[in-house]
């Protein structure tokens, strides 16, 4: 796909390589956008691509405790001529996202997010050091007022991403999800006041996490999932590659399957850097 800014990109890109004159000059003039258009769109330019998804699979650790997909290969290309696999998922498994309506009676369902709130300014907030002290971290309001010291005022529309160093522990489950004798978690989250100020003070559509959950693992009222997504907003969890991710200035591709009535599901995040 193409995001604002975009051909400008692709234009840059390729002159920068010397190919301009060539044939790639050629599709890519049959493909740009009208130039009133390209006019419109804010300037954004990436020169490198960032996966920030983990790869999914039945042992991706699970808020449930259960397999978050089940695979059962239906057909097989040296029996069938080709492989096919039918899918069982839980929605808010993996890397995924989650809808309004995850949280509310009346939110927007995943196919009626806007794309236009799918591709949207990073903001990634650093708390390892503080979440490598205690697995229960919250990141406060005074974690965003840092980054904002060094980084200026977040950006409209942006999302707002925790970086807790939680993503290096997912090859270590019990880490990973924290869970205690009792069956309490513990992995960092969101504090309440810290998602309220965003949600009254700055235009945020999204706030990502690199942990199982917007609130952290000890939650028991899911505060942040409550006040943040009847809101109209939408949450990102298990996000993966943070510590590669520029604090600022890249552009979040969230691809998310468009399921009729999902309350989240599997997204592909894609970091434009
Ligand atoms: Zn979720």
């Amino acid at each position: 796909m193409c995001v604002p800014g975009c051909q400008e990109a692709v234009r840059h890109a390729l002159s920068r390589r010397g190919f301009f004159q060539g044939s790639l000059a050629a599709s890519f003039a049959a493909t740009a956008v009208a130039p009133d258009m390209a006019q419109a769109a804010p300037a954004r330019r990436f020169t490198s691509t960032l996966d920030l998804t983990h790869t999914m699979s039945p042992d991706f650790p699970t808020f449930f405790g259960v397999p978050g997909i089940e695979m059962d290969k239906k057909f097989d290309i040296k029996k069938d001529g080709y492989n096919l696999y039918w899918w069982r998922i839980i929605e808010h498994a993996g890397t995924h996202l989650d809808a309004p309506i995850h949280f509310s009676e009346a939110g927007a369902t995943a196919d009626k997010i806007a794309v236009e709130q799918l591709v949207v300014p990073l903001a990634v907030v650093d708390v390892a050091g503080k979440a490598a002290q205690n697995p229960d971290y919250l990141l406060t309001r005074e974690d965003l007022a840092a980054w904002e010291r060094t980084h200026r005022r977040l950006p409209d529309n942006c999302c707002v991403a925790m970086h807790s160093g939680w993503a290096q522990h997912l090859g270590n489950p019990a880490k990973f999800t924290g869970k205690d004798a009792a069956g309490t978690f513990h992995f960092p989250g969101v504090s309440p006041e810290a998602a309220d100020w965003l949600m009254k003070e700055r235009k945020v559509s999204g706030l990502a996490v690199d942990t199982l959950s917007l609130d952290h693992g000890p939650s028991k009222d899911f505060k942040v999932h409550y006040a943040w997504l009847p809101s109209g907003r939408w949450g990102l969890e298990n996000v993966a590659n943070l510590d590669k991710a520029p604090p600022s200035g890249a552009t979040l591709v969230v691809g998310l399957a468009k399921v009729k009535d999902a309350t989240g599901g599997p997204a592909r995040l894609i970091a434009l850097v």
